[in-house]
């Protein structure tokens, strides 16, 4: 993490070790289906600028995922643009700022797509095959959805920081740019 900037070779890393679920999920949902729609797009894309992705380096990081279903023609027409105009490149030439948790926990979560906050979005049992199988014991799976069955995601994202990282507190969590500034911070990055 070199003067701010976070190359798309570092993701699969960082995904693991210092993204909040929302964003882990759709890291992984793209890894995986070389696809996401816009508003996982829009919740992603913003996140990694906000972390020190560059336009170059975003371009170059979903066009080579994108490409593994569709040729590079139709990405440049269909899904360059977005990105650009997500880092105030084109149109508007506003730059737009990452989602914090209240707007991604407002949003409407859609099935096959990585967008909105897992803690509320997915189901029970979706979401505790989830966290096991991101390594917490059966016990820390119930501490975090003792939180959410109580509807408090943020506070179960803060559990969750705090077990990820052997943490003496758990975390406060507004925004999933600040969750990952603090992951940085406590692996003294
Ligand atoms: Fe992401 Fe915020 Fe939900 Fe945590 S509480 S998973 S940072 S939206």
């Amino acid at each position: 993490n070199k003067e701010g900037i976070v190359s798309p070779e570092s993701l699969d890393q960082l995904s693991k070790k210092s993204f909040p679920i929302c964003m882990r999920g759709c890291h992984e949902y793209l890894r995986t289906n070389h696809h996401l729609k816009h508003g996982g797009r829009m919740q992603y894309g913003l996140f990694l600028k906000g972390i020190g992705v560059t336009l170059e380096d975003s371009l170059r990081f979903f066009r080579e995922e994108f490409t593994k279903k569709i040729d590079a023609e139709q990405f440049t027409k269909r899904y360059e643009y977005n990105i650009y105009h997500n880092y105030g490149k084109k149109g508007s030439m506003i730059s737009y700022t990452p989602y914090s948790c209240l707007k991604i926990i407002q949003e409407n979560a859609v099935q096959d797509d990585c967008r909105g906050c897992p803690y509320k979005t997915n189901d029970a049992s979706m979401l505790k095959v989830k966290l096991a199988s991101y390594g917490l014991s059966s016990a820390h799976v119930q501490e975090v959805m003792g939180y959410v069955s109580k509807g408090h995601y943020q506070l179960a994202c803060g559990k969750y920081f705090q077990i990820m990282h052997d943490s003496p507190v758990e975390l406060g969590v507004h925004h999933p740019n600040q969750y990952f500034e603090e992951s940085q911070n406590v692996m003294g990055n």
